[in-house]
């Protein structure tokens, strides 16, 4: 069916539209380019339209006068995600949320914000009475809260707290629906999972309530070892040092270090790394650790000095695969989560058996209690089908897969259906138009 735009355009008085071609196509795309096969899947996605509303009432607007012509509506943060979450692969309207950027509230251990808060912003804004948010991914000064809810998945600080996913890392937050007669719905507690990590497809977040950690002074370090698996045990040792408080535990082997211009002249030719987040009142114990894995630090950073230059975090998470990419763009990567095991027997298994095709790097995050590391491997891409063997020999072995190379969100982080989300959504979008084609079980109803 036809929709005309300049009449559903013409119904969201007061609102900021953009039809500027240019910034249309710029709006409507985020990271999926780090995926090959993404790549010619999305490039020439695009808009009808940009909104920019400034409060929830403005989003119930654009939510009913879509409803009225069956226009497909797709949020967006900041555009960051890596899977073309925010991208309309059936055009339509994109909503972006930027402009809704207050800080409603914070109080000491929680925090209540408007979704287009930038991450940093909340951070900053919270360290002044003394905590922090939990977790941050490396996109911390560029994406928005919303965003990194209801697109990312853990980051900076999953070494203490896990995932987003995971009971009590939301608090509670508002959603406004696409029906007829648009509502707005609380969500608190487990129902927060209804929405959490949907990418938009089952209602549009409008306000959420963060939990805070209290902050410390965190030092950046980078220790070296001649032997990867020896680092990879340093850094799970750290992460069982319940003693030693810390925020970022980061694995890399060689040549992975090569590829960060803002750090490369500090690490020796060959060393694998690990970039670290400790806190500063923890480093002579911290010290000690290193020593005893006979590991050497060739970079330090207090909190004071770390406050200028490239933060050590932007090396980190999908930072690496940014950096690698700069370097050669047949470079891409994987997600895969390993199983608990102080050992890392598989960790080892996987390193030796694909060498420098697939890179390691490791992200040490707690789950169910446990320091456990994820995969975000660096992989020479040389095509389709070689990809889907590498991800085919991890499965078999052991290792789950989380498909960076999918826009589907079931085949991605989410791996199976979550019906809660699905039933969710068929009350609350029963068009079905909210970032249509992203969710395969609203798609096989
Ligand atoms: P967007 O990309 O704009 O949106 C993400 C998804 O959320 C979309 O599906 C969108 O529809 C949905 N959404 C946005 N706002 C709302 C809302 N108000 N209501 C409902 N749905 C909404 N991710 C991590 O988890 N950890 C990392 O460490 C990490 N590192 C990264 C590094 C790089 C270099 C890049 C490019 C990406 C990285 N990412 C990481 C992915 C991404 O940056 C994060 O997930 C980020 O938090 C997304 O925020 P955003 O504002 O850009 O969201």
């Amino acid at each position: 069916k036809q929709i005309n735009w300049n009449a559903l355009a013409s119904e969201l008085t007061n609102i900021e539209i953009i039809t500027e071609p240019n910034q249309v196509t710029k709006l409507s795309l985020d990271y999926y380019h780090f995926s090959p096969i993404l790549q010619s899947q999305l490039k020439d996605k695009k808009a009808n339209l940009i909104v920019r509303p400034t409060n929830e009432a403005e989003v119930l607007q654009i939510a009913k006068t879509c409803v009225k012509y069956q226009a497909p509506l797709t949020v967006r943060g900041a555009g960051t995600g890596n899977y073309g979450q925010c991208i309309p692969l059936e055009g339509g309207v994109v909503l972006d949320t930027t402009k809704m950027n207050n800080i409603n509230w914070i109080k000491p251990g929680l925090s209540c914000v408007e979704p287009g808060v930038k991450l940093i912003a909340l951070d900053k804004k919270t360290r002044e009475i003394g905590w922090e948010i939990r977790m941050f991914p490396s996109t911390y000064r560029t994406a928005t809260i919303g965003g990194f809810i209801g697109g990312g998945s853990s980051g900076i600080g999953s070494i203490n707290y896990g995932g987003l996913r995971d009971r009590g890392n939301v608090s509670a937050v508002r959603v406004v629906t696409m029906e007829d007669e648009p509502r707005v719905i609380e969500l608190r507690g487990d129902d927060v999972q209804k929405v959490n990590h949907a990418y938009g497809t089952n209602g549009i977040i409008t306000q959420l309530e963060i939990p805070l950690a209290p902050t410390y002074p965190w030092a950046e370090l980078i220790v070296t070892f001649d032997d990867f698996m020896t680092c990879a045990k340093f850094a799970q040792a750290l992460g069982d040092s319940d003693g030693i408080v810390k925020k970022l535990i980061t694995v890399f082997a060689w040549p992975i270090p090569s590829f960060f211009a803002g750090v490369k002249s500090s690490i020796p030719e060959g060393k694998h790394c690990a970039f670290l987040m400790v806190s500063e009142y923890s480093l002579a114990s911290f010290q000690d650790l290193v020593k005893e894995f006979k590991g050497e630090i060739c970079y330090k950073k207090t909190a004071q000095e770390a406050s200028k230059g490239t933060p050590i975090y932007e090396f980190t998470w999908n930072h690496t695969t940014l950096h690698a990419r700069s370097v050669d763009t047949n470079l891409t990567y994987l997600q895969s989560g390993f199983p608990s095991d102080r050992n890392l027997a598989l960790v080892e298994k996987m390193y030796r058996h694909f060498g420098d095709e697939v890179i390691m790097h490791l992200e040490f995050m707690r789950m169910d209690g446990q320091t456990t590391p994820v995969g975000l491997q660096i992989v020479r891409y040389t095509s389709e089908e070689r990809l889907n063997e590498i991800i085919e020999y991890h499965e078999k072995n052991g290792v789950n897969i989380f498909n960076p190379h999918t826009y589907i969100l079931e085949d991605g982080g989410m791996k199976t259906t979550d019906f809660e989300q699905l039933e969710f959504k068929k009350k609350v979008d029963p068009y079905g138009l909210l970032n249509p084609g992203k969710m395969k079980a609203w798609l096989e109803r």
